[in-house]
């Protein structure tokens, strides 16, 4: 509903300039609303911002104008011709599921953002005719973002939500149905609660087997990669994976990847930046093997500074210092196309249970 300024309001004249509508203007006792103005910052915040910069609270909303969000998108559509509304804008037929992709979002690196991003534009491809948007489970990433002062993923504007906090807010629109997709090459904590997020009254279907989840998945994966492998004589390849540092036994799936591309593959070798396997393991496997140099092959999402400090960096700790060689990357698996069919394929199954 829309907002109004209430008498606690001091004048300060504090929330005018924030208002993307320009719907506030000093009043003859104080600061007013524009109720026909105002969309509850539906398009441009999404939480009313007057509401959050006054610091006495008097802006409340208005229960003599009520909207639903639909309206309120449709009101701020009119008043910004040229600006297309961000925040959550649900405009596919209600009966469809909205489609929710779970990541842990943990990257405040451009290149990681905008491969991400590429993800939210293939799916839209995809599934037209469906709301997308995304749960992002990783609280610090998005404080950081937010401290920089982004509030919105992706050029087209999605909350930057957990999977719980999304739900809770679709479940506020009278969203019924949610496919659940997760987007996430191993188990952890972020995923498990994705997983189990309080569902307010929502059918909501999940899809979480991760891409190593299960050993078919795991051999998917690896056929996915396998031409980018080096060819074991002068070229050793090391897949990095991320790993989890609590609840080591989330990262079984990396030793039992490390222990099939021993036995399928010549000098190739999985490792972790958390938790086991480690540098443990491949480091001394790639400085035995001969090999002249190493290949190192991105097992994330968004990479950021994992792959070039951690793996590629200068310093002593680096991957590349610890086997001497001299390394190249491969950082392409969130553009793989193997990986996007089956994180695809996997979304389209989920939408055939609701039909
Ligand atoms: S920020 Fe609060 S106190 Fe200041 S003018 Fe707006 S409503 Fe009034
Ligand atoms: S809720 Fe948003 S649109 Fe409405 S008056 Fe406040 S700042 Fe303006």
């Amino acid at each position: 509903m829309a907002h109004k300024i209430t008498e606690e309001c001091l004048s300060c004249g504090a929330c005018e300039a924030e208002c993307p509508n320009q719907a506030i203007h000093e009043g003859p006792e104080r600061y007013v609303i524009d109720p026909v103005k105002c969309t509850e910052c539906v398009g441009a915040w999404v939480d009313p911002k007057c509401a959050q910069v006054c610091g006495v609270g008097a802006p409340k909303p208005d229960p003599e104008y009520r909207e639903t969000s639909r309206d309120l998108v449709a009101k701020w559509r009119k008043l910004n011709p040229n600006k297309p509304p961000k925040g959550l804008i649900l405009e596919a037929d209600p009966s469809k599921p909205v489609i929710v992709i779970v990541a842990d979002g943990g990257t405040s690196d451009p290149v990681g953002q905008k491969q991400m991003e590429d993800i939210d534009t293939l799916v839209r491809q995809k599934f037209p005719g469906y709301d997308v948007y995304w749960g992002m489970q990783a609280a610090y990433a998005i404080r950081g973002l937010q401290m920089r002062g982004q509030n919105f993923y992706f050029e087209r504007g999605i909350p930057m939500w957990s999977a719980e906090e999304l739900l809770a807010r679709l479940a506020e629109e009278g969203i019924t149905k949610v496919a659940m997709q997760l987007l996430m090459v191993h188990e952890s904590s972020f995923s498990a609660a994705a997983i189990n997020a309080p569902r307010h009254g929502m059918n909501v279907k999940v899809s979480a087997p991760s891409f190593l989840s299960t050993p078919e998945n795991r051999v998917d994966l690896i056929k996915a990669l396998e031409p980018k492998f080096g060819d074991g004589k002068e070229t050793a390849t090391v897949l990095i994976g991320h790993g989890v540092l609590k609840n080591f036994e989330l990262n079984d799936v990396f030793l039992e990847m490390d222990k099939y591309l021993r036995e399928h593959y010549k000098n190739v070798y999985c490792g972790t930046l958390h938790g086991p396997p480690g540098t443990e393991q491949f480091v001394p496997a790639v400085k035995k093997s001969g090999c002249k140099k190493v290949r190192f092959i991105s097992l994330m999402i968004s990479t950021s500074e994992h792959i070039s400090v951690d793996a590629m960096g200068d310093g002593p700790e680096s991957w590349k210092s610890m086997v001497g060689l001299p390394a190249e990357v491969v950082d392409d698996f969130a553009t793989n196309p193997p990986i996007l069919d089956f994180f695809i394929k996997s979304i389209r199954k989920l939408l055939d249970e609701f039909s």
